[in-house]
Order: C-alpha cells, then sequence, then structure tokens
C-alpha cells in the first residue's frame, strides 16, 4: 500500500527552528518582546482593526475573553453543541453555564433563529463558532444579539483569515480566540491570540492572563499564569508569515476535492464567505466507521470525526435539550484530509478512494 495520508500534519520549517534557536540564544524565554511583536503582527496580517492579546492556549483565550466580558456565575451564554468541548467548557469554568443550541445543517455552524429560541432572562452572551474554518452567520447572531441586550464572543479556533463579506472573522465579537495548537491552520506549539473589543476588555484580558499584574506586584484582580512564551510567539511569528500561502492551497485542495468526488454530500459554501477549510467535511449517512475504516486500511487515508459526541451528551454538561440537526451532524460527519501539505497524488488518491468506498456502500 502507498504511504499512509494523515489527517492533518503541522508544517515546521528551517525557518521556525531558526526562530526558536533565536530566542534560546537571547536567554530571555518567558513572555517579553516576541510575545508583544506577534500580537501586533497577527492582528495587521488577518486586517482585525483592533488589538490581539496572546495566552498559553486557545482554550485559556476563551476563558480569559469571557471574564473579560463580565461573564460569571448565574449567567448563561448559548453554544453550539457540535464542536469541540472547550466552547463549553470556558463557559463553565467561568461559573456560568453554557446553554447548548442547534446548527445550520449547511454550514455546521450556530443557527441565529436556534439561538433566539434559547433566550432567557439569565442570557448575556451567545459564542458562535466558525467550525471547521466556515464561517458562523455573525449578521444573523448580531441581528439576535442587538435585539436582546447580549454580547457576541467568537470561538474562531479553526478560522484563522476566514471571512464574511471581506469582513474578517474575529472582527465581529467582544473578544475572539484563534487557537494555536499544532493541526490548527497554523501553530505556535501550544497557545491562543484573542482579538478585542476596546482598551477595557484588553485590559482585563493582560490582567488574567498575568497574575492580575499590570504592574509587578501591584495585583488589581484575582488572575492566573496564562501567559504565552517567547519561545512560541517566535514560531508563531514565523507561521504568520506562512499562513496565507497555507489557507490558499487549502482552497485549492478543497476546490479540487469538490470537483471530483461523486456520491458524497461535499461541504457547502454560504454566499459571500470565505471558507479557511481547518477541516474538509463530507457526510456519510450510513456506516461511517466501515466508511474510515475501509479508506484507512485499503486505501492509506486517514479522516476525522469531528465530533462524534455533542457537547450536551458529555457527562460535564448532561443537558436534557433536543438537537436533531446537531445529532445528525456528528452520526454523519467525516473529515478528508485538506491540509497543505498533500501533493497532487495525495489528492487523486482520496478521491479515487472515496469514490470507490462511495460507490461500494450505495
Ligand atoms: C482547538 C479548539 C479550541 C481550543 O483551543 P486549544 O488551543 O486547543 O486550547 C476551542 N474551540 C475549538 C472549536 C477548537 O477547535
Amino acid at each position: 500500500m502507498p504511504d499512509f495520508i494523515p489527517p492533518a500534519k503541522p508544517i515546521i520549517g528551517d525557518e521556525e527552528r531558526a526562530a526558536v534557536d533565536r530566542v534560546m540564544r537571547s536567554g530571555m524565554l518567558a513572555q517579553g518582546p516576541e510575545v508583544a511583536a506577534f500580537e501586533t503582527e497577527f492582528a495587521a496580517h488577518f486586517r482585525l482593526g483592533r488589538a490581539c492579546v496572546a495566552v498559553n492556549s486557545g482554550t485559556s483565550g476563551l476563558h480569559l475573553g469571557l471574564l473579560s466580558s463580565g461573564v460569571g456565575p448565574g449567567d448563561e451564554v448559548i453554544v453550539p453543541s457540535f464542536t469541540f468541548a472547550a466552547t463549553a467548557n470556558s463557559v463553565a469554568l467561568t461559573g456560568a453555564t453554557p446553554v447548548f443550541a442547534d446548527i445550520d445543517p449547511a454550514s455546521f455552524c450556530l443557527d441565529p433563529e436556534s439561538v433566539r429560541a434559547c433566550i432567557t432572562e439569565r442570557t448575556v452572551g451567545v459564542m458562535p463558532v466558525h467550525l471547521y474554518g466556515h464561517p458562523a452567520d455573525m449578521v444573523g447572531h448580531l441581528a439576535v444579539a442587538d435585539q436582546h441586550g447580549l454580547q457576541v464572543f467568537e470561538d474562531a479556533a479553526q478560522a484563522h483569515g476566514a471571512a464574511i463579506d471581506g469582513r474578517p472573522v474575529g472582527s465581529f465579537g467582544t473578544f475572539a480566540m484563534f487557537s494555536l495548537y499544532p493541526t490548527k491552520n497554523m501553530t505556535s506549539g501550544e497557545g491562543g491570540m484573542v482579538s478585542v473589543d476596546g482598551p477595557e476588555v484588553e485590559r482585563l484580558m493582560r490582567l488574567y492572563r498575568n497574575q492580575g499584574m499590570e504592574r509587578q506586584y501591584e495585583n488589581e484582580v484575582v488572575g492566573f499564569n496564562n501567559r504565552m512564551t517567547d519561545i512560541h510567539a517566535a514560531i508563531g511569528r514565523v507561521q504568520l508569515t506562512k499562513v496565507g500561502a497555507w489557507t490558499r492551497q487549502r482552497q485549492a485542495n478543497a476546490a479540487f476535492l469538490d470537483a471530483h468526488l461523486v456520491g458524497v454530500t461535499v461541504p457547502p459554501v454560504a454566499a459571500g464567505v470565505e471558507h479557511v477549510y481547518h477541516q474538509y467535511t463530507i457526510r456519510v449517512p450510513e456506516d461511517r466507521t466501515g466508511f474510515a475504516t475501509a479508506l484507512r486500511e485499503e486505501h492509506g487515508i486517514g479522516s476525522g470525526m469531528f465530533y462524534p459526541i455533542p457537547n450536551h451528551r458529555l457527562a460535564p454538561f448532561q443537558a436534557d435539550v433536543d438537537l436533531p440537526v446537531t445529532e445528525r451532524a456528528a452520526a454523519e460527519c467525516l473529515s478528508l484530509p485538506v491540509h497543505p501539505s498533500l501533493g497532487q497524488p495525495d489528492l487523486e488518491r482520496i478521491v479515487s478512494a472515496v469514490n470507490a468506498v462511495a460507490k461500494a456502500g450505495a
């Protein structure tokens, strides 16, 4: 069998290694000038038009973003159930309650009308996830939020560079978090970048990140040590110079799959939207596990199920809610390799394998 094609593959080059070495030689390893430069360069690169604050993980970014937006015990924040558990975890970690709403079957992202139906007198915010790199319907979410006096928070963990009518994700909410975990569209090793709407949220983010201190030993709030190191920031700064080309490659790979897959439902893209294809997710309504096994065992092609158990059914949450679109997506979703390391022969192998497995199952 030919070489295995993995479902994801972080790209680390000589430039990243040299950047790490530069920081190691400087002797200053913790948060410092590299982090400050990374924050400025990230905001500029993605044209966010607002300040960014770097933290040690995407999950920390969501957690601190919510705290800095005033979310706490007694509050409810509406989130999708069809996402990585960090979305709901971060709400629960503030003492607030995550309330699970359903998704749009086309984009797999939170549905504004389902959100509307979940609003109570305790609801303070809504946190759409730009899942798989496809932007959530931010126009719809902002309209519902406006009507009900809610804040909007963005989980942009998977969506570096995605946009709606030319406006980048990460520029809509009170804050937005981009994850820098190795399998995301760009990485710093571990890390998160949070774009913030205004100086007060920014100041609180910086306080919570650093033990509640803006000036040393003058602690203002109970804070965390969620700082990013200069080693990680140096990796991220190099990746920023490459992520644009990687995104274009992801989009070209997705276009090839769209054009050549037959007998499976390819992922639709909403009008006016820039999809950055963190994942390329098809639906397999019958025997998804058998489909994935055949891809792996017979064709050497990896795939992923993101996410097979919706958050509202996970042990920490166990919410008694009816989310039919979420349940169906969780049962059917299968993500194929779309990462920028794929070559043309890899793409052709993926197409012929998926088409063959789909035909055999039909
Ligand atoms: C990866 C991810 C997170 C968490 O980011 P980490 O950097 O791994 O902490 C949160 N939400 C979503 C949707 C993610 O994919």
